[in-house]
């Protein structure tokens, strides 16, 4: 009977790699699709200075749009992308339709803030990536002034040698760099003092529990401590509610992200919501 289960069992699991590689094999096929037909779009979600609640950025979020208007999020899809060498061309894309939009909204006389764009490890392999990123600001006349880049900690440790020839690139162009997630990845601290970045986002793991727990508040607080000492601007990444706002903003953070204010929403509703003309 023994013998049975285990048999059982194990035709269960061959099963259940074919149908994962199956569905893997039709995942892979449909993502390479929506590349060829770029059904993608950008979602903006605002950044607020705390002490003002005045919109000072947003951060570019990427979407699949499927045919059927579904919006897919880019949890289920980066990976894999990263996996099939399309994130450099995605990456781009992002550039691309942020810049676009930016040129529009200052046409038209808008009161625009700079937009952070997320970049991938594997973008940030390519030594041409700042040569790159500069060229599609300059096809739109777009000012560097008006993109940060965020990457994260893991970034910059796998490769330092790349990872500050790239940094000091984008900074001589007058780019801003964002450290993203920032207290998940393995990096130690003295690589704050190395590179030169601008603003410092604050993992949403530690803001989710920031009320109640204590510690995540002392964690928060040493962050912003160092921070400060590099004179890097704060973020708080998911602030969700009245009270995390509050203990964030006396803790000293200046600004914040997070469903409170507004969830990832489309460059039509940014606009509606928080663009004046300025005369
Ligand atoms: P991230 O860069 O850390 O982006 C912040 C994520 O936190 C977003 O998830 C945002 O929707 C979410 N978030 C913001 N405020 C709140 C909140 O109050 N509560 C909660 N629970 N979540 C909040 P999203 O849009 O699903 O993106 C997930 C990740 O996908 C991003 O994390 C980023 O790592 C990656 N990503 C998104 N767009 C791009 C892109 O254009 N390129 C690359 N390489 N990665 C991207
Ligand atoms: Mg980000
Ligand atoms: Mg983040
Ligand atoms: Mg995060």
């Amino acid at each position: 009977a023994k013998k049975e289960l285990g048999y059982t069992t194990y035709t269960f699991y061959t099963k259940g790699i074919q149908e994962e590689v199956k569905n893997s094999f039709f995942f892979e096929k449909e993502l390479q699709l929506a590349v060829q037909n770029d059904e993608f779009i950008v979602y903006y979600q605002p950044f607020v200075e705390l002490a003002s609640e005045n919109l000072v950025g947003m951060e570019a979020l990427l979407r699949r749009k499927k045919r059927n208007g579904e919006i897919v999020s880019p949890a289920s899809f980066i990976g894999a992308l990263e996996k099939m060498n399309l994130i450099e061309k995605v990456g781009m894309k992002v550039l691309d339709k942020v810049c676009h939009q930016l040129k529009e909204w200052i046409e038209r006389g808008y009161n625009v803030v700079p937009v952070s764009v997320n970049l991938s490890a594997l973008q940030f392999k390519n030594p041409h990536l700042a040569k790159n990123i500069k060229k599609v600001l300059e096809s739109y006349g777009i000012p560097p002034r008006y993109i940060v880049l965020e990457i994260t900690e893991t970034m910059v440790m796998e490769d330092i040698g790349i990872a500050q020839l790239i940094i000091e690139e984008l900074k001589n162009y007058g780019f801003a760099i964002s450290i993203d997630d920032f207290g998940t990845g393995y990096a130690s601290i003295g690589y704050l003092k190395k590179f030169m970045f601008d603003h410092l986002k604050i993992d949403i793991s530690f803001i989710r529990e920031i009320v109640e727990n204590a510690e995540d508040r002392a964690i928060v607080e040493a962050i912003i401590a160092i921070a400060k000492t590099f004179n890097l601007h704060t973020i708080a990444e998911g602030i969700e509610s009245e009270e995390q706002l509050y203990v964030m903003s006396t803790l000293g953070c200046e600004m914040g992200q997070g469903f409170f204010w507004d969830r990832p929403i489309t460059a039509q509703q940014i606009e509606n919501k928080y663009l004046k003309v300025c005369l």
